[in-house]
């Protein structure tokens, strides 16, 4: 048996209909931007491994440094003790992070990193003995898998058995170029009606949604209307952060600053699995109390792990470099002249870019992640070499920074081969299933 039968045997993989899933592609070592299969095949990993990576792959730097780590201390309970690795890696996020940010309350993913930000939003006010029960989000958003996550994210298909478990949310228009003023309305008429604890958003560009991009002007508004309400602002930048929007964090476009950030994802530039929330002084500070009960009391077993820690120390030497910084201008150059060169073809509906996500959005009916066109694309990029998940008819971009200018042609030309698919192909909209996922 080949290791991809072997795991057929024994595993059940992330959103993966197991009955008609094609067997795993075997990967068996990365180098840079590529992942070599078993049988020596090399795929560019233009979707860095789920938006995680960010230096390539078995980075020999954050190797170096995980392996030293390793060593030394491993893991140690988080309650009650600290060590070098969470606290310094803290002071420099700190640093590097939004004017405001004062505290890194740290977990292991995306998900529990959002969970943790809407804990502390709603208990903020619980600890003011005013609570406040609504939550605003964008109508379109994915903020994680998890009960929380999954009720301030999208209603979308892959949540309906779940519906009648989640919490309410005040769902808002995703301000889109046009749509300015019809979200700007509708987070006014909810912050109106008070009683609303936290806003929660994607800045700049909504992932899973398909890459839905929107200015940092109209969030500048959106927060000011918070603001004025007294209402907490939650920045979702598990996606965005550590330069994917060409700035360290999508934030950094903006005049207005959030009371909390959410990180994972390349918060060590995907070597390991770990989540912060970072909060202002204002937020931590309601939680300073003799009254026990006004602890925020949540934790994770690995809670701020050592190794997990020295990843994203040495991620982060990694991406102040210079050379780095290089790096994620020649991306964002090359996206752009791309973009201008595929927008007027036929088959394109339209082409959006922030910093280094180059999204593509093919005209077809089918917008969804259930179409076969979505399959035939997948596969069609596996064939060329590239690993592309398109969310429906939407190819996105979004490489590791050490991405060689060859290896993002080898990406552009396949994109540019989907382009005659979809002109060979036309799907019946399946309006049931219409939303978009990944
Ligand atoms: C991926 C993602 C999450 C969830 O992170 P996980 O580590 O997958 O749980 C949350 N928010 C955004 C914006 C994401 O892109």
């Amino acid at each position: 048996m080949n290791l991809a039968e072997r795991d057929h045997n024994v595993i059940w993989h992330p959103y993966t209909q197991m009955k008609t899933a094609a067997l795993p592609v075997p990967i068996v070592r990365g180098e840079g931007a590529l992942l070599f299969s078993e049988d020596g095949t090399s795929y560019v990993d233009a979707v860095a491994s789920w938006w995680v990576n960010l230096h390539g792959h078995a980075h020999p730097y954050i190797a170096q440094k995980v392996t030293e780590q390793l060593n030394t201390l491993e893991h140690v309970i988080f309650a009650g003790f600290t060590h070098p690795a969470a606290v310094t890696f803290a002071e420099r996020l700190l640093q590097i992070l939004p004017q405001g940010q004062s505290r890194i309350f740290y977990s292991d993913n995306g998900s529990t990193a959002v969970e943790v930000a809407l804990k502390m939003a709603i208990q903020y006010w619980n600890n003011f003995g005013t609570p406040k029960k609504k939550i605003i989000a964008f109508r379109d958003s994915y903020h994680g898998d998890t009960f929380g996550a999954m009720s301030v994210s999208a209603r979308s298909a892959f949540t309906v058995p779940f519906w009648s478990y989640l919490f309410e949310v005040q769902f808002i228009d995703v301000p889109t170029p046009g749509n300015e003023e019809e979200s700007v309305k509708q987070l006014e008429t909810c912050a109106l009606a008070g009683d609303v604890a936290a806003f929660i958003y994607e800045p700049l560009v909504l992932g899973t949604a398909g890459m839905v991009m929107y200015t940092p002007e109209v969030l500048d508004r959106l927060i000011e209307i918070c603001r004025q309400h007294d209402i907490l602002t939650i920045a979702d930048e598990v996606m965005t952060g550590f330069g994917r929007t060409g700035r360290t964090f999508a934030t950094d476009y903006l005049q207005q600053k959030p009371d909390m950030v959410c990180l994972s994802k390349g918060l060590t530039g995907g070597t390991m699995a770990l989540g912060a929330t970072s909060c202002s002084e204002k937020v931590y500070e309601a939680f300073l109390h003799d009254d026990k009960g006004k602890t925020l009391f949540h934790g994770h077993s690995y809670t701020a792990n050592p190794v997990a820690c020295a990843a994203g120390l040495a991620s982060m030497d990694l991406l102040l470099q210079e050379e780095t910084q290089e790096s994620i201008n020649r991306i964002v150059q090359r996206h752009a002249a791309f973009a201008a060169s595929i927008k007027n073809l036929p088959q394109v509906l339209e082409v959006r870019q922030q910093g280094t996500i180059l999204a593509v959005e093919f005209e077809d009916g089918a917008t969804s992640y259930f179409s076969d066109l979505r399959d035939t694309l997948y596969s069609f990029g596996l064939e060329k070499g590239v690993i592309l998940r398109p969310l429906g008819n939407i190819i996105y971009v979004i490489p590791p920074y050490c991405i060689t200018d060859q290896q993002l042609d080898q990406v552009y030309q396949a994109i540019v081969g989907m382009q005659e698919i979809v002109t060979g192909k036309r799907h019946h909209p399946r309006p049931d299933l219409d939303m978009l996922h990944d």
